[in-house]
């Protein structure tokens, strides 16, 4: 390709500011005049250096011996270096064009030497670093997100309690470690609120659901830490209790039964009474068994007069 650019400026001034080498332009006495972008993105103040001397920034400049003349141009390889603020040196290999009283050099394929590469690999730390940290963050949201969610399925919506679901999967839970080690009993106790429905009847539908929340917050008041809460149904509840006395059972059902007389609902004259189906799980026995009978006792509370506790070991 020959191009004769002799009559276009713009398209040099072009070819010139896109071009990926740096290349400047001094004049006779070698001061600086002009220059490119690349040649801004190489040095670290280009502004100040108009007017000053090539050399001033770039070291002497050495020199092949002219390569190729014509009647008007000299070409030389040139070789210079360039300390940035830094302290990196570059390395810089270019051709050094002399025409009439103006001297164009154009740098290329510049070396880049140690200190830039530990510039780089030091950045791409940083910025592996910050990638690192902000990973580390959407990890700890997501771990987050994923307990709300096994919060979410594992709890009953109104009153904070576990669920149905997650009451039955804590049982066979402790029946598997029960088998391992036969040091504790399960108790299990079926909780069933007596004439709820008048409640909702007589106060509406939004104090029944006052009533159930003050409930559930009586049953874990009145039990310890490990022992399980579940709301089974509308105003049935099942708790699950670790005992290594036998009377234990029978004792702290009688607590709940009395706790829950005495509760208070403020601004109205509510008064509850609940009944219970207290048994200990059978060693080899299936889970639907020992629930059966905590139900039937329930309900052997409820047409025995309600507000008593029925236990069968
Ligand atoms: P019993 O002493 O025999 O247990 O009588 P009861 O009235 O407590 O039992 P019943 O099964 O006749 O009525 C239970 C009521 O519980 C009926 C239902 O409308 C109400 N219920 C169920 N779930 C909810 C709830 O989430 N909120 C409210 N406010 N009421 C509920
Ligand atoms: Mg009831
Ligand atoms: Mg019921």
């Amino acid at each position: 390709m020959n191009l004769n650019l002799n009559n276009s400026k713009i398209l040099l001034d072009y070819l010139t500011d896109n071009s990926n080498d740096p290349i400047v332009t001094l004049t006779e006495d070698f001061k600086i005049k002009e220059y490119n972008k690349a040649f801004e993105r190489l040095v670290d103040d280009p502004h100040n250096m108009k007017s000053t001397f090539f050399e001033e920034t770039f070291g002497k400049i050495s020199a092949s011996p002219e390569k190729h003349t014509d009647e008007s141009h000299n070409i030389k390889e040139i070789s210079a270096s360039y300390r940035s603020k830094s302290g990196s040196v570059t390395h810089l290999q270019g051709i050094l064009i002399k025409k009439n009283n103006e001297i164009v050099i154009i740098f290329k394929n510049f070396m880049i030497c140690e200190s830039q590469i530990i510039d780089e690999i030091s950045k791409m730390n940083i910025e592996m670093s910050n990638l690192a940290r902000e990973l580390s963050k959407k990890n700890f949201q997501l771990k987050l997100a994923n307990e709300k969610i096994t919060k979410l399925l594992n709890t009953d919506f109104l009153t904070g309690l576990y669920n149905r679901k997650c009451f039955f999967e804590r049982l066979e839970e402790l029946v598997s470690l029960k088998k391992r080690k036969r040091c504790f009993n399960i108790g299990v106790i079926f909780a069933d609120i007596d004439f709820f429905k008048s409640i909702n009847d007589t106060y509406g539908h939004d104090t029944g659901d006052f009533v159930l929340i003050k409930f559930s917050q009586m049953l874990k008041e009145s039990l310890r830490k490990e022992d399980i809460v579940a709301r089974i149904g509308g105003e049935e509840f099942c708790i699950i209790v670790q005992c290594t006395e036998d009377n234990f059972l029978v004792n702290i059902s009688e607590k709940i039964r009395k706790n829950c007389e005495l509760l208070i609902f403020e601004n109205t004259d509510i008064k509850i009474t609940a009944s219970f189906g207290a048994t200990f799980y059978r060693e080899w026995e299936e889970i639907d068994c020992v629930i059966k009978r905590a139900d039937e006792n329930m309900y052997a509370a409820k047409s025995s007069g309600r507000n008593k506790v029925i236990f069968s070991p």
